[in-house]
């Protein structure tokens, strides 16, 4: 099974991955966990340039696709051939949410990077943890200094917000809204009940 991970920045995505990967393991699977940019060599040099460099959106979209790309050659159909679980710390949601969303690339041309380059891969589930703009940049103030896309306006993270929930209510079966603002035992609770639909 294929399982993704998906939120704003400070949405607390990343302390969660580590539940799941417990969690599946405890139940027996074989669990392969990775990331979006990067996941590979390649997508980790990628994944350099994309957080430091300056460019143009569609660049910026193209190199995300790149990675992507290699990132599934290399990493995720293996592993689904494996029957392996395999977990992305994001995948082509974040796309729509951050590239189309947040910064403006037109949304036809997106769809046509995800038909082009995975027409056939969905995840099986994908996580979307939400909370309030105004507490994921509380969440991120108090644990690290802000790279280039963290500093941008809270406008864009509310638009990269407002696009995860809106496609939460286009693919339903597929993604999982978790509400972020909860307590720990609350969050993992409702994590638990999404993984079981696919056990
Ligand atoms: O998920 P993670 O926090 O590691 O992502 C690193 C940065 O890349 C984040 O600041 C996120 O905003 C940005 N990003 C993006 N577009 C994507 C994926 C990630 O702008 N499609």
């Amino acid at each position: 099974k294929f399982i993704t991970f998906e939120g704003i920045d400070g949405a607390g995505k990343s302390t969660h991955i580590g539940f799941v990967t417990d969690f599946l393991t405890s139940r027996g699977k074989t669990v392969v966990s990775s990331r979006e940019p990067g996941g590979t060599a390649l997508g980790e040099k990628l994944r350099d340039l994309l957080l430091h460099e300056k460019m143009h959106l569609e660049t910026e979209a193209l190199l995300m696709f790149a990675s992507r790309r290699e990132h599934m050659a290399q990493v995720i159909e293996p592993g689904l051939a494996r029957g392996h679980w395999v977990l992305s710390d994001r995948f082509t949601d974040a796309s729509f949410a951050y590239q189309s969303a947040g910064r403006g690339m037109d949304r036809a041309k997106m769809e046509a990077l995800e038909h082009w380059v995975h027409p056939h891969l969905q995840p099986d589930l994908t996580l979307v943890f939400d909370v309030p703009v105004e507490v994921a940049r509380e969440r991120l103030n108090a644990t690290r200094t802000l790279d280039k896309f963290e500093q941008e306006q809270m406008g864009f993270f509310s638009r990269c917000r407002d696009e995860y929930l809106r496609r939460a209510a286009q693919f339903p079966d597929r993604i999982a809204v978790i509400d972020s603002t909860r307590s720990i035992e609350e969050t993992r609770g409702r994590i638990t009940l999404a993984l079981e639909r696919l056990l």
